[in-house]
């Protein structure tokens, strides 16, 4: 599961749709078939989650053990490559760059006057190995409310006003309209630290969307002392007016950041198990395979996350759903695999299978994602992500209700929606959701965010499999629904 962020919202389509009735014994097994299932899902979580694997962190020995076991156990159900490309079965590679931070610095200079400011006032980064914008005209912006003309921006240095949840959509405005850099300025010094504190260590991006922006940011009060406090305070009340205009100033900014850069290829792993009839799309099944691997440094106990719950269990519950539909078929349609990785960097993984998906994206009659699934206990309520954005609706709808499981909270389920890659599919207009009693009631993904959530403490022992086989089973009926043509055209 990715960190908080904050996306804009997609207007999603509703269809209705009815179906075969099912009855509740349809989603149930056995006590003993249940145990096995059981048993079979701790045995995965198990082997992922273990400190041999490293945590599975992108490009690391981790993902090849990863990516192997993922794909022996997928074979043996009788799954064959899903790539759609010889040259590389099974792994898609994911052109992935790495940076971290070493070094900033922002200077103003007015009337040959110059000053640096303060390290622990400032702090400004790229993506490069060094970006230097030197001695370029600064325009105070604002809010930057409004879409600047490249005219007004092109070669200068944006100087603009944070606004919580609307900064980076408008830096990035900034930026695309032309900005040599641009310069945040944030209230206090803790914000500074936290900025640093936040990007301190290495971040993944992917190779594909790349942009070498210098940004940086700085303290309302080290921006007074330099540009002058009257000053700063007129700019400031200006920007608080309607009819603000951004103010060409007479200084000049000279903004530098370096970062230590590698390039590498991770893949995403894709599987397919063949249906019968090739013009009749496809169902994909999606879960993350990465997780953060070495996460704290040499002076802590366990410097390992091992990603039991975030992801392990959705890759466990992936193996054996796959094992149960392959039972079940053959069915008309293929039934793909889809393991993404570098989700924890923002869905990157999902986004590259977007990008260049191994079948046409239209194809994908419906993908089901499955991510930190195994909080919850049997007989939960189903969290239901994605819900008003698919034609999906009322045959999900049916199923559950069939099940005799109540549909879960609403709320919490729509504040993951844009946290999981089944956004990034989403977004390219395919049917996808996530069905998960994880999500489901208040009080039970909390405490794991608030507890083990991205922490060594993310371990296979003793973690909850009831509610995540619960789900299993509910996808199994569904799935083997959708998976032909007769009953779902
Ligand atoms: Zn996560």
């Amino acid at each position: 599961m990715m960190r908080k962020a904050t996306q804009a919202i997609l207007v999603g389509a509703l269809a209705l749709f009815a179906s075969a009735c099912a009855t509740i014994s349809d989603y149930e097994v056995s006590d003993r078939e249940f145990a096995e299932i059981e048993s079979a899902m701790r045995g995965h979580i198990e082997v992922l989650a273990s400190d041999e694997f490293e945590g599975r962190r992108p490009g690391t020995r981790g993902e090849e053990l990863t990516l192997d076991y993922l794909q022996t156990q997928l074979e043996q159900i009788g799954f064959v490559s899903g790539t759609n490309d010889p040259g590389n079965a099974w792994r898609a590679p994911v052109p992935l760059v790495s940076t971290m931070p070493v070094d900033s610095r922002i200077k103003f200079a007015r009337r040959g006057r110059f000053t640096t400011l303060d390290q622990e006032a400032s702090v400004a980064f790229t993506t490069s190995r060094r970006e230097l914008v030197g001695e370029a005209e600064l325009i105070f912006v604002g809010f930057a409310r409004e879409e600047m003309p490249p005219e007004e921006l092109s070669g200068r240095v944006a100087l603009m006003l944070s606004e919580p949840g609307e900064s980076p959509a408008r830096r990035a405005a900034l930026f695309a309209n032309g900005a040599a850099a641009v310069i945040t300025a944030v209230t206090s010094a803790d914000t500074i630290a936290q900025i640093r504190a936040a990007v301190a260590s290495e971040r993944l991006h992917l190779a594909s969307e790349e942009d070498a922006s210098l940004s940086g940011f700085a303290t309302y009060e080290a921006l007074a002392s330099v540009i002058g406090q009257s000053r700063w305070e007129l700019w400031l009340e200006a920007a608080q007016s309607d009819d603000f205009e951004p103010v060409l100033t007479d200084f000049k900014a000279t903004v530098e950041a370096s970062s230590l850069r590698r390039e590498f290829a991770s893949h995403n792993l894709i599987g397919r198990l063949p249906g019968t009839d090739p013009a009749a799309g496809a169902i994909l099944l999606l879960g993350h395979w990465d997780h953060f691997g070495v996460c704290r440094d040499e002076t802590a106990p366990d410097r390992l996350c091992n990603g039991a719950v975030d992801n392990a269990s959705g890759m466990a519950v992936i193996i054996e759903l796959s094992r149960r539909l392959a039972q079940r078929g053959p069915f008309d349609r293929d039934i793909y695999v889809l393991g993404t990785t570098a989700e924890e960097w923002g869905l990157l993984g999902a986004r590259a299978f977007a990008e260049s998906p191994p079948l046409p994206l239209e194809e994908i009659v419906a993908a089901f994602n499955f991510d930190t699934v195994a909080l919850a206990g049997r007989g939960s309520p189903v969290g239901f992500i994605g819900e008003g954005r698919t034609p999906l609706d009322a045959i999900i709808l049916e199923h559950i209700a069939a099940s005799e499981r109540e549909v879960g909270d609403r709320e919490i389920a729509s504040q993951f929606l844009a946290r999981q890659d089944g956004w990034a599919l989403l977004q390219e207009g395919v049917p996808t959701v996530l069905l998960s009693s994880a999500v489901g009631q208040q009080g039970l993904v909390q405490s794991y965010l608030s507890t083990d959530y991205h922490q060594p403490s993310d371990e296979a022992e003793g973690i909850s499999l009831g509610g995540a086989i619960d789900d299993l089973l509910l996808h199994e009926v569904l799935i083997s629904e959708l998976a032909n043509t007769a009953n779902y055209p």
